[in-house]
């Protein structure tokens, strides 16, 4: 089991941010264009993590840090509140 680069917590439910981020950027679209550009430039700024030897479950790359990290850092560009509150139901289980 590897863990997360950036919380050191381990990396149960493996989903590398290029999957993460393609699946934030379909359902940016259609509400926020801002939000996707944001995402894009969030996305290249985690490519600077090396990758560890957890596979995606997806698509079978390998990542280095956790889903979680990745969309809390998505959740806290979006400024509108409802908008925000939605994103975290839709990819965020607390
Ligand atoms: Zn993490
Ligand atoms: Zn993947």
């Amino acid at each position: 089991m590897q863990v997360c680069q950036i919380c050191n917590e381990a990396i149960t439910n493996p989903i590398c941010i290029d999957c993460l981020e393609q699946e934030a950027l379909y359902w940016a679209r259609d509400r926020d264009a801002k939000l996707v550009r944001q995402i894009k430039n969030l996305k290249k700024s985690f490519d600077v993590f090396d990758l560890n030897t957890e596979k995606c479950i997806r698509c079978g790359n390998e990542m280095g840090v956790c889903s979680h990290c990745f969309l809390t850092e998505i959740a806290k560009l979006i400024k509108d509140e409802n908008l925000r509150t939605l994103f975290k139901k839709s990819f965020i289980s607390f």
